[in-house]
């Protein structure tokens, strides 16, 4: 016999959070992205433990004024659409408005805010979806978000964590990423009080690569810079001497957003298989910029996938792009002067 009944509110954000919030890395995701949207120029990430413990992120964006802070953790709010049709032309990198209600279903948080236009800051805790306190503290312009005890009240899901060396790989990985994709935005990442990553945020992506990749990979790069009337792309792809046995160096961004596409990933593949040898995959940071109305980015909660309209256009502008790049070029590798 049914006994049907709607479930309460906490529930709901605990279920709910599991598809957002998978692991540390994902705590470090919505942060950032959200650091980000809120115009920053310069983030800074620190995490203990691979995040289980503690992770904070501090920026200098715009700030939440004190009176819409509990508003910002409840699930579905957003300041950054309004209706259905804004999805269409939506060019922030959230916009689901469940980031903050998952992450506070599943962690304790504090939050310290202060938009430059106000007086004072705001303290805000809340633990497992239950608000504990707000307050009013002085703080400097922007945000800091403290996380701790990821999944302190579901030790089911805890326990499907990895090592913290492993979560903090995942962290690593993540800010190198995200630091790809904003090269206009400063990120330091601090893991157990060590400086792991930093990100003047001068806009060169080239730099970037120079850091996070090094001088032999760098050397080995091409520039790419292509206009088509659907998509423009831009940025560095590797000689195939730099190839590897498997995508990790493959990096493409959307509109600024880090994704993985299996139409984006065979158009690079294709156009370098006359140079490639099979199984290996090439180094790229390219940044393609395509009208909004033609991609639908509300196809999963992470965001981390999203569809096309025009798939074939899409394609054909890629692989011409990049084919054009790496045609006619004698792949004569740079050695490193070494040091
Ligand atoms: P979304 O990013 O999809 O809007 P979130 O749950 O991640 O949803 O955040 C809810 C809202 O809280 C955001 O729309 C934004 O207005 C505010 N917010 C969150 N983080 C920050 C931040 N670092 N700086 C300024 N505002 C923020
Ligand atoms: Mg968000």
């Amino acid at each position: 016999m049914a006994n049907i009944t709607v479930l309460d509110q906490d529930t709901i954000n605990q279920i709910a959070a599991g598809e957002v919030i998978e692991r540390p890395a994902s705590v470090v995701k919505e942060l950032l992205e959200n650091a980000i949207d809120a115009g920053s120029t310069a983030v800074t990430i620190e995490t203990k433990e691979g995040g289980l413990s503690l992770v904070r992120v501090t920026d200098n964006g715009c700030g939440i004024p004190a009176g819409e802070i509990p508003l910002a953790f409840l699930r579905h709010s957003t300041s950054k659409i309004r209706s259905a049709a804004d999805l269409m032309t939506v060019s922030s990198l959230g916009f689901r408005g469940e980031a903050l209600s998952s992450i506070a279903a599943v962690c304790q948080v504090e939050l310290i805010t202060k938009p430059q236009e106000a007086l004072t800051g705001a303290c805000y805790s809340i633990e497992g979806g239950q608000e504990k306190s707000l307050k009013e503290v002085g703080a400097p312009d922007g945000t800091t978000f403290l996380v701790r005890n990821l999944f302190y009240n579901t030790p089911a899901r805890r326990k499907f964590l990895k090592a913290p060396a492993t979560e903090g790989g995942y962290i690593a990985d993540l800010a190198e990423k995200m630091a790809l994709s904003h090269p206009e935005v400063s990120i330091r990442l601090i893991q157990n009080g060590s400086n792991k990553l930093f990100t003047t945020g001068n806009g060169s992506l080239k730099d970037l690569i120079y850091m996070i990749y090094g001088r032999d990979i760098s050397a080995n790069t091409l520039e790419v810079q292509a206009d088509s009337p659907l998509m423009q792309v831009s940025g560095y792809i590797g000689k195939p001497v730099i190839a590897r046995g498997n995508r990790a160096y493959e990096n493409y961004f959307i509109n600024g957003r880090y994704i993985r596409s299996r139409l984006i990933s065979k158009a690079i593949e294709d156009a370098y298989k006359p140079f490639m040898m099979l199984h290996k995959y090439p180094f790229t940071v390219l940044h393609l910029t395509i009208e909004p109305e033609l991609l639908d980015v509300n196809v999963h909660p992470t965001k981390m996938e999203l569809r096309f309209k025009q798939e074939d256009q899409i394609y054909k502008a890629l692989y011409q792009a990049l084919s054009d790049a790496l045609s006619g070029k004698e792949f004569i590798p740079e050695v490193s002067a070494g040091k």
